[in-house]
C-alpha cells in the first residue's frame, strides 16, 4: 500500500511513519512518501493512503485541495485523510469537498484509526460489507461519470489513455482493462494502457483474430458474463489472465470506422446492465476524443513538416514576419543570406542584425504591406553581420491567419551577380560604342588641332621678324584667339569622351541636362551633320542627379537610334531630328523626335528586351535600349515612347529634378560683353594651387580673388574679421573637406555661409551628394571656362 504524507512538518511526517510501520495489518506492506510541495504530487493518485496536513490557513483553500485531490484518486481505492483541528462544521466543509476522513492530528487514538482504515482498503474492490451491492454500484457509477467530466479529461495521451482504464477498471471492479486500437495492417490490436491487477502492464500487440476484442469491434458494445476463456480459447490474453467475465466496447474514428476496444475484465462473473453499457461508452467516447485530438495533433506535426519541406525546396530566400516585424518562419537559403543560423533569427527583426539605415528603409516598407494590404515590390541593398553587401529584390505580400492576425510573407531574389554582369556589359557597350565614335571624334579633333599647329608655326615665323607693324601684331593677335578657341574645342572633345568611358559608375551628383545634351551631340556630330537636320529646343531646366556619363550613354544611344531610323534612300533634307528640354511638374523631360520609319505596337512591345532588335546583325544588338532603361530607371526616372510607322518615334526622358525650381540667371548674368558690375571679394579655397592661380587669372579683370589652400585657414582669415563677398570652394580636399568649411562657416558666419559655393570635378562621395542636395547649395562643375565662373561668382554674390 503507498501512502502519500502530503505537506506536513518533518516532525509529524516522521512520526506518522513510524507508527504506520508499526502497526500497519500483517502482510500489508507500506511506501511512504513524503511530498513536500503539490507540484510534486503524481496527476493520477495510486490506490493507498493520501494524507493531508491543515496547517490552519483559510478553509476554503483547504477545501479545493481536497477537490483537487478528490478529483485525481481512485474510487474506492485510494482514502483522502485530513489531519485537522477543526470544528465539527469545518470537517463537515471538508468531507463535502472529497475528504473521506478527518483526523486529529497524531494522539493516542490514531494507531487505532490506521488499522481500520487499511482493513478497509485491503478488499480492494471487493464488495464492501457496508454497502449493499447495488448501493455500491450506484455509488461507483455517480462517481465514475462526475470523474469522467472533471478529473482526468485534462489529461492528455499516455496519461489520459492509464487514467481512463483505471478508473474503468475501479468503477466495475474488474481485476483488469484495456484500451487498444487496431494496427495499420488491422491484424493485431495495440495497447494503449493496459491495467491489471492494480498496475500497469507494458504494452503489447495481439493478434485479433479469434479474440474476444473481435467481437467488441464487430458488435460495438459486446458482454460476456461468465466463461469467456471457455468461448475464446484462442485468446492467449484471457487465458493468462484467467478471465471469466467480459464488458467491451468499440472505439471509432470521426467517420464511424471501428479503430479500437475499451473493454474491462474480471476473474468471477461480470453482471452488466444497462448502467454498465452506458458506462463503458461514456469511457469509450473519451477515449475516442483523446483518439481524434492524437491524430489531428500527429496531422499538425505533418502539416508542419511539410511546410518545413516546402519551404526548403524553395531556393530563394523566403521569410515570414509577425505583426511586431519579426521574423517567425524563415528557410536556410534566408538564413545563408544573413549568414546566421535559422534559430538566431526567429524572433529577431532586422533593426538587431542590419545596418540602421537598411533597417530602417525595410521596416517602412514592411509597414506599407501591413498598413494597405498591398503587396510591394522593391530593389535594395542588404548589408549581413560581416558586413557583406547584396542586392536583392525582395516581394513582400500580406495574409492573416484564422484568427485575424496579420503577417507578413517576404521572397527574396539576389541579383548581385547579375548586376555585376549588367554592370560589365554595360561597360562594354559603352566602349563599343567609344570604338565606332573615335573616328567621328578623331575628325573632330583635327579641325582644331590643324589651325592650332598652323596658327603656332605662324606665330613662331612671325616671332623671328623685328620691328612688327601694327596688322602683323593684329594677325598675331588673331592667331593667338584662334588657338585658343582650337584648344577649347579639344578640350571639350576629350573630356566628352573620357566622360564616356568613365567606369565610375556609381558616382552620382548633380547634372546639367543641357551639358549633356551638347556633349552627346559633339559625339554624334559628324553622323548627325551628313544625315539629318537638327533642331534645338532647350529651355531652362534644374539640375537632375545622376551620373553624367551614363545620361550621355542614354543620349547618344537615342540618337544613334534615331539616325538609323531614316530610310536609306531618303535626302538627308528631309530627315529631321528635334531635342527638346522641358520642366514638367518637378520633372526634367528631355525629348528625341525623329521623323523615321517608327515603329509598329509589336515591335513597341518589345523595344526595351535585352537583345531585341529588327536591326541587322553587325549594325544593332538589341541592348541600347534596356541598358538606356535601366541607367534612367537608376536615376529614378523613366522613359516613354510614341510612335507612328511611316510617321516617326518620340522618346521622353522623364527625370526627377534635383531642387524643385530653377535659379534663373538674372538681366545682368544674362548680359554679354564687358562687365559693368561691381568689384567684388573672393575667397577660393582649392588645395590645388594652379586651380587658384587659374581663377584669380580669369577673374582679374572683375573681382578680387583671394586664393587658399587649406579651408582651416580660409577660416582663420574669417576668424581674423578678413571680409569676402563669396567664397568658392572645392569639395573633395586633403585636410578638412568642402562639406566640412561649410558646417564650420555656418556656425561661425551663417550669412557668409549662403554666399558660399562648391566646386568639383564631378566625382564626390555619397554624403556629399546628399549634403548639396539637400541645401541646394551652388554648385560649379570643374573645369570652367571663364564666363561660366564669371556668372558663378555673380550668382554666389546675389
Ligand atoms: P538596337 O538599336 O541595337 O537594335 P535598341 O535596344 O537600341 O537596340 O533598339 C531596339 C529596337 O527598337 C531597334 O532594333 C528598333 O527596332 C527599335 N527602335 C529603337 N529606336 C527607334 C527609333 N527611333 N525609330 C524606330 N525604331 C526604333
Amino acid at each position: 500500500m503507498q501512502v502519500i504524507l502530503l505537506m506536513m512538518p518533518p516532525a509529524i511526517s516522521e512520526e506518522l511513519e513510524r507508527r504506520l510501520h508499526a502497526t500497519k495489518a500483517p502482510g500489508v506492506e507500506c511506501e511512504v512518501l513524503h511530498v513536500r510541495e503539490l507540484e510534486r504530487v503524481p496527476d493520477l493518485l495510486p490506490p493507498g493512503l493520501v494524507v493531508v496536513w491543515d496547517d490552519g490557513g483559510p478553509l476554503e483553500a483547504l477545501a479545493a485541495l481536497c477537490r483537487h485531490l478528490d478529483a485525481r484518486r481512485f474510487f474506492a481505492r485510494t482514502q483522502l485523510l485530513v489531519l485537522t483541528s477543526r470544528n465539527a462544521a469545518g470537517c463537515e466543509a471538508l468531507a463535502q469537498s472529497g475528504a473521506d476522513e478527518c483526523l486529529a492530528p497524531p494522539g493516542e487514538p490514531w494507531g487505532t484509526r490506521l488499522v481500520a482504515l487499511q482493513r478497509r482498503l485491503k478488499p480492494r474492490g471487493e464488495q464492501s460489507a457496508a454497502m449493499s451491492p447495488q448501493e455500491f454500484r450506484r455509488a461507483s457509477l455517480d462517481q465514475s461519470f462526475q470523474t469522467l467530466m472533471s478529473g482526468f479529461s485534462a489529461m492528455t495521451g499516455d496519461e489520459s489513455f492509464r487514467g481512463l482504464v483505471a478508473h474503468l477498471g475501479s468503477a466495475l471492479h474488474g481485476m483488469g482493462a484495456l484500451v487498444g486500437v487496431l494496427t495499420e495492417e488491422q491484424d493485431k490490436l495495440r495497447t494503449l494502457a493496459f491495467w491489471s491487477d492494480d498496475h500497469f502492464e507494458e504494452n503489447l500487440s495481439v493478434p485479433l483474430t479469434g479474440s474476444v476484442h473481435q467481437e467488441a469491434l464487430y458488435r460495438g458494445i459486446f458482454h460476456v458474463q461468465e466463461g469467456v476463456r471457455a468461448r475464446f480459447p484462442n485468446d492467449r490474453t484471457l487465458q493468462r489472465l484467467g478471465t471469466g467475465g467480459y464488458l467491451g466496447g468499440a472505439l471509432r474514428d470521426a467517420k464511424g470506422r471501428a479503430v479500437g476496444v475499451l473493454a474491462v475484465g474480471r476473474r468471477e462473473s461480470l453482471a452488466a446492465d444497462r448502467k454498465d453499457h452506458v458506462l463503458i461508452e461514456a469511457f469509450a467516447a473519451r477515449a475516442e476524443a483523446e483518439l481524434e485530438r492524437l491524430r489531428a495533433e500527429a496531422e499538425l506535426v505533418q502539416t508542419r513538416v511539410f511546410l518545413r519541406n516546402f519551404l526548403e525546396a524553395v531556393p530563394d530566400p523566403i521569410f515570414i514576419k509577425d505583426r511586431t516585424h519579426r521574423w517567425v518562419i524563415l528557410n536556410s537559403a534566408f538564413a545563408r543570406v544573413m549568414g546566421l543560423p535559422m534559430e538566431k533569427l526567429i524572433g529577431k527583426s532586422d533593426y538587431d542584425l542590419v545596418p540602421a539605415h537598411e533597417a530602417a528603409l525595410f521596416w517602412e516598407r514592411d509597414e506599407q504591406v501591413f498598413s494597405s494590404g498591398q503587396p510591394n515590390e522593391h530593389e535594395e541593398r542588404l548589408t549581413d553581420l560581416s558586413g557583406n553587401t547584396r542586392i536583392i529584390i525582395t516581394k513582400k505580400a500580406l495574409f492573416t491567419v484564422m484568427n485575424g492576425e496579420p503577417f507578413l510573407i517576404a521572397i527574396i531574389r539576389d541579383i548581385t551577380e547579375a548586376r555585376r554582369l549588367e554592370m560589365q556589359l554595360q561597360l562594354s557597350e559603352r566602349m563599343a560604342s567609344v570604338g565606332t565614335l573615335a573616328a567621328g571624334v578623331a575628325h573632330e579633333i583635327n579641325n582644331p588641332l590643324a589651325y592650332i599647329s598652323s596658327n603656332l608655326a605662324f606665330l613662331s615665323e612671325q616671332l623671328e621678324q623685328e620691328g612688327l607693324s601694327d596688322r602683323q601684331r593684329a594677325e598675331m593677335r588673331d592667331a593667338v584667339q584662334e588657338s585658343l578657341e582650337g584648344t577649347r574645342r579639344v578640350r571639350l572633345i576629350v573630356q566628352d569622351l573620357k566622360a564616356f568611358s568613365r567606369a565610375d559608375d556609381e558616382s552620382q551628383g548633380p547634372v546639367e541636362v543641357h551639358r549633356v545634351v551638347q556633349g552627346s551631340l559633339r559625339l554624334v556630330r559628324n553622323e548627325l551633320e551628313h544625315r539629318a537636320q537638327l533642331t534645338l529646343e532647350l529651355n531652362t531646366v534644374p539640375l537632375v542627379l545622376g551620373n553624367e556619363s551614363r545620361l550621355a550613354q542614354v543620349l547618344v544611344n537615342l540618337l544613334v537610334n534615331a539616325l538609323q531610323a531614316f530610310p536609306a534612300e531618303r535626302p538627308a533634307g528631309d530627315n529631321r531630328i528635334r531635342i527638346v528640354t522641358r520642366t514638367a511638374a518637378e520633372r526634367v523631360h528631355v525629348q528625341v523626335e525623329d521623323n523615321g520609319q517608327g515603329m509598329t505596337p509589336e515591335v513597341q512591345r518589345r523595344i526595351f528586351d535585352p537583345f531585341f532588335t529588327t536591326k541587322p546583325v553587325g549594325v544593332g544588338t538589341g541592348l541600347g535600349l534596356s541598358i538606356c532603361n535601366t541607367i534612367v530607371q537608376g536615376m529614378g526616372g523613366s522613359i516613354e515612347v510614341e510612335s507612328t510607322p511611316g510617321v516617326g518615334s518620340t522618346f521622353r526622358l522623364n527625370l526627377p529634378a534635383l531642387v524643385a525650381s530653377v535659379r534663373e540667371p538674372s538681366a545682368s548674368q544674362k548680359a554679354q560683353g564687358p562687365w559693368k558690375g561691381p568689384r567684388r571679394r573672393v575667397l577660393l579655397i582649392d588645395d590645388e594651387p594652379a586651380v587658384g592661380a587659374a581663377v584669380r587669372r580669369l577673374l582679374y579683370e572683375f573681382h578680387e580673388v583671394h586664393a587658399v589652400q587649406d579651408a582651416r585657414e580660409a577660416l582663420q582669415l574669417i576668424l581674423r574679421g578678413e571680409r569676402y563677398d563669396a567664397i568658392l570652394c572645392d569639395v573633395m580636399m586633403k585636410g578638412m573637406s568642402g562639406v566640412d568649411f561649410i558646417l564650420e562657416l555656418e556656425n561661425l558666419s551663417p550669412e557668409l555661409a549662403r554666399h558660399t559655393g562648391l566646386m568639383s570635378a564631378g566625382i564626390f562621395s555619397e554624403q556629399a551628394r546628399a549634403f548639396i542636395t539637400e541645401r541646394e547649395l551652388h554648385f560649379l562643375h570643374k573645369p570652367f571656362e571663364r564666363e561660366g565662373l564669371r556668372l558663378f561668382v555673380e550668382r554666389l554674390c546675389g
